[in-house]
């Protein structure tokens, strides 16, 4: 996956492409996938990096979503979990079984904790992970050593997968690449071409690196720009009702010590009537999370105070020793781009279902809402669909089964620092070598020092103050690899400085 490259393909094209998505994080990677491995021509057209959005920030599950059992929605569950199957048969590198507990401190919620997770194991059938069963006070104090263990009268284990966001993203980016799409990160979308009829014909894209605008002609254009699918719309017709609801949700990144195992915590009942996870992560815990309406797209949703004491609260009733401000290593905030309803204010209750909206004169193709876990089913759908507004010669989905490229970077141990074929740690205290960074580079589109520290390799995530001292010589060994100079250095490393100011919230 090179960009010159791709860039050179691009300019060559004499004739139109079959598709072109617009928007790089799962939603608009899974489509380029699907696309292209039924042998569609493909271009792919990211704005910032791939999985900058809301796709680098999620919980890090796949699952089929216990909590929407209690909301009844079924459907969304079965197909989830059938879905987490498939993922984690296609990308076993990157996903991976996850053991959870739900802690219960009375004999009633004990009994509900266990019929609803009996139901789960029911939906799952033969895609199931490993029965749930209900666990002895002794027993979920072994798992989750450090839960509150007054009052404790045992738990419920269950098992879901768990996974790297980010990682996935680059996966679904190669695979797509080496099935001949193209695609491109830093390459926004700035207008939408159409012809004398007002059916669309391509899209106006710059290029950040270059500053030149290019002319990409298609047969299908598909919006997969998350929370900002309002504003891809508005281009194609500026009275376009909005499409979307966005919901913040934020997680706190504690110290390890807070929840030593390998097992994961739900919290089964918030102050707002939800549930949160406490997760075992990459060395580190990760809390999440919130869900607060917003009224606008940021590229950059900054977790508020409030959300944050609300999470170390939540946690601090299901643990012995609190968390406090002193702990958190990280924080980071996400924007889910749900489906718009009207009917309910509480985005919580949204269905995480998706939906495709075709512009009935443009034909412009646009798709919100949807889970990870669920990409690839989504993508099926869109392409399905696409084949259709495009007048495309019919072709059948081949992702059900079709393995993901992974990159030796993703693989168990890649970080480890002890393997000294990776060359030398970038600084003391962190596990990432300099050859890493130089593979980020040359095989994996990085353009950024924060698209090494906080998408190739989460630094940024599981420990911000770590990453601001790795920043520097991650930059020098980029500018020597991409051919940038010592202005460029100092601008990346400002630049990453503010971003992990954003990631540490004040003690
Ligand atoms: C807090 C949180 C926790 C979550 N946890 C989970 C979980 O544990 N499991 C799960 O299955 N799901 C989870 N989700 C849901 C999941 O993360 C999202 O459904 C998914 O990432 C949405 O992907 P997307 O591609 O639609 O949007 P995005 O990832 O936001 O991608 C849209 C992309 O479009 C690009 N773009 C925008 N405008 C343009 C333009 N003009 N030109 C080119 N590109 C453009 C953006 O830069 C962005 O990269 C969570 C979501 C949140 C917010």
């Amino acid at each position: 996956m090179n960009r010159n490259d791709a860039i050179t393909q691009l300019r060559s094209r004499a004739k139109p492409w079959d598709i072109v998505v617009i928007g790089g994080g799962a939603t608009g990677l899974g489509a380029a996938v699907d696309a292209a491995s039924r042998g569609y021509e493909v271009v792919l057209l990211e704005r910032n990096d791939f999985a900058s959005g809301t796709s680098s920030r999620s919980t890090k599950l796949v699952h089929g979503g216990v909590r929407y059992l209690r909301q009844g929605n079924v459907s969304l569950v079965r197909e989830a979990l059938r879905e987490r199957d498939r993922l984690r048969r296609n990308a076993p590198e990157i996903v991976h079984e996850l053991a959870c507990v739900v802690p219960s401190y009375s004999r009633w919620d004990s009994a509900q904790y266990w019929a609803g997770l009996k139901l789960y194991d029911l939906l799952a059938g033969s895609s199931g992970i490993r029965r749930s069963r209900h666990l002895s006070r002794h027993e979920t104090l072994e798992l989750l050593p450090e839960v509150q263990s007054q009052g404790l009268r045992g738990g419920t284990l269950y098992y879901d997968c768990q996974f790297d966001d980010a990682r996935l993203a680059i996966a679904l980016a190669q695979t797509a690449a080496q099935r001949g799409a193209v695609v491109i990160n830093y390459f926004p979308v700035t207008g939408l071409l159409k012809t004398s009829s007002g059916a669309l014909r391509g899209v106006q894209a710059f290029d950040c690196e270059t500053d030149e605008t290019f002319e990409i002609e298609a047969r299908v254009v598909i919006n997969a720009t998350g929370p900002f699918s309002d504003a891809v719309r508005r281009l194609d017709d500026p009275a376009a009702d909005s499409a979307l609801t966005l919901s913040r949700g934020t997680h706190v990144v504690l110290d390890r010590s807070l929840l030593s195992g390998n097992t994961a915590m739900l919290v089964p009942r918030t102050s707002d009537g939800r549930v949160i996870f406490m997760i075992p992560w990459q060395g580190v815990v990760l809390v999440g999370t919130t869900d607060v309406l917003v009224n606008h797209a940021e590229f950059e949703p900054a977790p508020s105070d409030t959300e944050i004491e609300y999470l170390l609260e939540t946690a601090n009733q299901y643990l012995d020793r609190s968390a406090t401000r002193s702990d958190i290593r990280s924080v980071f905030a996400g924007l889910r781009p749900l489906v718009r309803s009207n009917r309910s204010g509480r985005t919580a209750r949204i269905s995480r279902e998706h939906s495709i909206i075709i512009d009935s004169e443009s034909k412009l193709l646009s798709i919100v809402g949807g889970k990870w876990t669920t990409y690839r089913a989504m993508a099926e759908d869109l392409i399905d669909k696409a084949i259709v507004v495009g007048g495309l010669s019919r072709r059948n989905c081949v992702t059900a089964e079709l393995p993901l490229h992974v990159s030796d970077s993703s693989r168990p141990g890649a970080l480890s620092s002890s393997d000294s074929s990776l060359g030398y740690p970038v600084c003391d205290g962190v596990s990432l070598s300099e050859t890493e960074v130089i593979r980020s580079c040359r095989e994996e589109m990085a353009r950024t020092v924060e698209d090494v520290l906080s998408r190739r390799y989460r630094l940024l995530f599981v420990d911000a103050r770590k990453a601001a001292i790795a920043a520097p010589r991650v930059a020098e060994i980029m500018a020597a690899e991409l051919g940038r100079n010592a202005h460029w250095i100092r601008k990346q490393v400002d630049a990453f400085a503010e971003i992990v100011q954003c990631s540490i919230p004040a003690t």
